[in-house]
């Protein structure tokens, strides 16, 4: 990359290439791991500038905000011991090895939006060598993604008149009602949660905010200056937007109606900060479907247990327990609910450790926990929201299938997807996520409905004793 950014470095690109490298994994070294960054607390480091001065000397900070545009006088820097290690990097690194880093770093960044030779070698060493694909995916496809990260609302916009009718919007609204109902019926009758507990658990889950497909209101674009000339500059222009948009939320109220997500995308999430699931559009589409083909069994397992039961049991999680209903961090459990709830995970620390990927290795139970947990708590729930349907009652078989079975098969459908071992592989070690086949056999296996759909009998694949499966939600 740097050879191509700079032909006349000639064989020099080597040894600068190394001097990015060697700090790039000084500063690896110094970062939390992935299981460390699950405590909010430990994570939370609020300091003043003159506090970053002290920890972090060396560095104008005063005099790098200013040029990002940056009025505050606090900061949570998270790690202070990696922004100790950074200060120390700036006294030990000469100047020319931290250019060639900052020069590296842009390059990279912009290398998908630069001519052919830098598109190729950034997607030869991310897509190629570290995710193992074969092929790059067509251009119109890429410059989709990137009017996606620029300008997600303007084509949300066009996405949702097209898949996302105020009928559809309903039928989800209602669910996720349902859901959470279902949820509230779950805390209520917890055996190893305290009744002082529980009574918080729904001021929290009351106060809940959901969103639903997309936003109220829209982002507004039209300050960003986009031209037909220059793809790169565009992208530039676009980051800088963004960048302004968000100075400019500093020291003003916490707008709650915000998405962090745009409605096209295949994803959805729950922000402690904020108390409220966010659900956008696309996660609600089977491509192919329309909505009104779509049983509510497959509805039910597809987004119902996967995504909203799951999203929601986010905020009552060892990670979400530490911040109360209206968003600050703030522990509202009891240390003998922390005890009895932990005596559970830890059985799915252990299960989700005995996996084996790729024939010699497992995922990370630790850090994997919250998404484990979640994903338990959705089947489980979900299932039970799905039995107070009509289509449950009724029971009829729809393409040989129980709607039990097809609520199951309805879950694992939202999973269907195919990872390289080369990105299941890099998955293992970065993702707090486990592999997708265990976010289906794993949460199922602790399922009693489960067992019960499919006759699954002792010695079969996935089978565990009653008195191992595990219970949390
Ligand atoms: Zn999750």
């Amino acid at each position: 990359m740097l050879a191509l950014a700079f032909p006349e470095l000639d064989k020099t690109a080597t040894t600068k290439a190394k001097a990015v490298i060697a700090l790039e994994t000084f500063l690896a070294k110094n970062s939390r791991k992935l299981e460390a960054l699950r405590d909010p607390q430990k994570n939370y480091n609020k300091v003043n500038v003159a506090q970053l001065s002290t920890i972090a000397p060396g560095i104008d900070w005063q005099a790098h905000f200013a040029s990002m545009h940056i009025t505050t006088d606090s900061l949570n820097i998270g790690q202070p011991e990696f922004v100790k290690a950074f200060a120390s990097a700036i006294q030990t690194t000469s100047i020319e090895d931290w250019k060639v880093y900052l020069q590296w770093h842009l390059i990279s960044n912009m290398a998908p939006f630069l001519s052919n030779d830098f598109d190729q070698e950034n997607f030869n060493f991310y897509a190629k060598l570290i995710n193992g694909v074969k092929e790059q995916r067509p251009r119109w496809k890429r410059v989709l993604d990137a009017q996606e990260g620029a300008l997600g609302d303007a084509l949300g916009q066009l996405y949702v008149k097209e898949y996302f009718s105020d009928k559809v919007r309903q039928r989800y609204v209602d669910l996720t009602e349902k859901i959470v109902e279902t949820y509230r019926e779950h805390i209520k009758n917890l055996d190893w949660m305290s009744d002082s507990t529980k009574a918080k658990a729904m001021v929290k889950l009351n106060t809940i905010i959901k969103k639903v497909g997309y936003p109220d209101k829209w982002k507004d674009y039209s300050k960003m200056n986009i031209s037909r000339t220059n793809y790169a500059q565009n992208i530039l222009n676009a980051n800088e937007w963004a960048h302004t948009e968000n100075i400019n939320k500093l020291g003003k109220p916490v707008d709650r109606t915000e998405w962090d997500m745009t409605p096209q995308t295949y994803n959805a999430y729950y922000n402690p900060s904020n108390n409220e699931i966010v659900l956008p559009a696309a996660m609600f589409t089977a491509p192919g479907y329309n909505d009104d083909e779509l049983d509510d069994a497959l509805v039910y397992g597809y987004v119902g247990a996967s995504t909203i039961g799951h999203e929601l049991t986010h905020g009552f999680d060892d990670q979400g327990r530490q911040f109360d209903e209206k968003g600050n961090l703030n522990n509202w459990w009891s240390a003998d609910d922390e005890k009895k709830f932990m005596e559970r995970a830890n059985k799915l620390v252990a299960q989700f450790n005995a996996y084996t990927v790729l024939g010699n290795k497992h995922p990370n139970g630790q850090a994997s926990l919250g998404e484990n947990i979640a994903d338990l708590g959705g089947v489980v729930i979900g299932f039970d929201a799905f039995t107070k349907t009509k289509q449950y009652k009724e029971n009829k078989m729809i393409g040989g299938l129980t709607p039990a079975q097809r609520f199951f098969l309805g879950y694992a459908y939202g999973w269907m997807q195919v990872r390289t071992n080369e990105k299941l592989a890099s998955q293992l070690l970065t993702d707090v996520h486990a592999p997708i086949f265990l976010r289906v056999n794993g949460p199922m296996s602790n399922c009693d409905a489960w067992y019960k759909a499919f006759n699954v009998l002792k010695g079969q694949t996935n089978y565990r004793d009653s008195i191992d499966r595990v219970r949390i939600w």
